[in-house]
């Protein structure tokens, strides 16, 4: 079964559901070509000119110029690591310094605590009560002896993202001062046109399942200018031109490659992306006329299309998800990644909320599948589950 019986899924920035012609390319890669992509025969011949077609298709994706500029990992969280081992690793030693911001996925956060503890200066670069990143800030801080900085083009909790027009003020400064930039641009593809040449970063990391694509397969693209400084985080064969050791994951390469085009493909004349603002605008106004005190966030930031982070006051988060499950709501508290660890979302704790609503406030996320009577069936339900614990616990 596709989906279990009526529920409703508005939980894709945790992941989205596989494409039907995605399943399709994994399916084929792994029945009709299984060989290895390196071996000199025909059937690994096959297998790399499939990963090689792959290549081109997120090349396309990412508005690169060649092929080669693109890399394939495990994922969004192994492109991150890639990046930044690749640019820390070459650091010289006078550059000490890391400039990232306060609400970046736990991807980047934790795959800087080692560089931190080996002596590197991690500076935060704040965000306001939207989510706004502090442009200016980041330039003033921008010298000689930074090593590295590290942005996320949007957040997967609130959808508050930074334009192309201030990353490439961050690119610009960061190459007059020769400082490597990475973007995590996660949860960029399949909702905003991607164009690398115009963002101003020398590496760039996406991951396949959250544009319909499937898990455990993702993509770094790195800057051609950049390559020199590039020192391989996984080692082992020659694979990706000696920049990411390992027999390549052949299928969920396939299975990327078609995505990447699926989402080109539904973004290149707007109206799929239209249409999915509006069934997000028609869910928040409808929230906000079903549960009393709802508040939402971000709202006043440029932004995703496709998300919704409410504040709904008087209820317990975890009891509030519970029920919405219960009842066929599939939605997260913040990040679907760190809601196993409970607590206020450092998120929206670093845009200035107070624990309240950092703990009491639900991500709603859709996607190009989503229906319009979806969102009306999703509103119906948490307006009434919310209704009930209220009274539930009024009483
Ligand atoms: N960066 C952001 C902004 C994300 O939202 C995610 C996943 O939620 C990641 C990185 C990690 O990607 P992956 O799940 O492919 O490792």
């Amino acid at each position: 079964m596709r989906n279990p019986e009526r529920a409703i899924y508005l939980d894709n920035n945790a992941t989205t559901q596989v494409a039907p012609e995605v399943i399709e390319a994994v399916h084929a890669a792994m029945e009709m070509t299984w060989g290895n992509p390196s071996s000199r025969h025909a059937f690994g011949l096959r297998a790399n000119a499939l990963v090689e077609e792959a290549r081109l298709a997120v090349m396309r994706l990412l508005g690169a110029r060649s092929p080669g500029e693109i890399l394939f990992t495990s994922g969004g969280t192994e492109s991150i690591n890639t990046a930044i081992h690749a640019a820390l690793a070459a650091a010289p030693a006078g550059r000490r310094r890391i400039l990232t911001s306060t609400v970046e996925h736990s991807a980047v956060r934790q795959s800087l605590a080692p560089w931190r503890e080996s002596g590197f200066e991690v500076t935060e670069i704040a965000v306001d009560h939207e989510g706004r990143l502090d442009v200016e800030a980041c330039l003033a801080a921008l010298d000689s002896g930074v090593a590295l900085v590290t942005v996320q083009l949007a957040n997967n909790e609130t959808g508050a993202l930074t334009e192309t027009e201030q990353l490439a003020r961050i690119g610009e400064a960061a190459r007059a001062s020769e400082v490597p930039f990475h973007l995590d641009a996660v949860q960029g593809p399949g909702k905003v046109p991607l164009a690398v040449g115009e963002l101003g970063c020398d590496f760039l990391s996406i991951s396949g399942h959250k544009f319909h694509g499937p898990k455990g397969v993702g993509a770094l693209w790195v800057r051609p200018g950049a390559a020199p400084l590039f020192h391989p985080l996984v080692r082992g064969g020659p694979q990706e031109d000696e920049r990411r050791g390992g027999t390549q994951n052949v299928p969920g390469i396939a299975g990327i490659g078609r995505a990447a085009d699926l989402a080109r493909e539904w973004l290149a004349d707007g109206a799929g992306a239209r249409r999915v603002r509006e069934l997000r605008d028609r869910l928040e106004s409808r929230l906000l006329g079903e549960i009393e005190g709802a508040r939402l966030h971000a709202k006043g930031a440029p932004r995703l299309d496709n998300t919704v982070s409410v504040f709904v006051p008087g209820v317990e988060g975890e009891l509030l998800l519970s029920s919405l499950d219960a009842e066929g709501l599939a939605v997260s508290g913040g990040a679907a990644c760190s809601s196993r660890t409970k607590g206020p979302s450092p998120v929206l704790l670093a845009m200035g909320y107070g624990e309240e609503e950092a703990s009491g406030t639900l991500r709603l996320s859709l996607s190009r599948l989503t229906t319009a009577e979806e969102i009306e069936r999703a509103a119906d339900v948490l307006g009434s589950v919310v209704q009930d614990l209220r009274g539930l616990f009024s009483a």
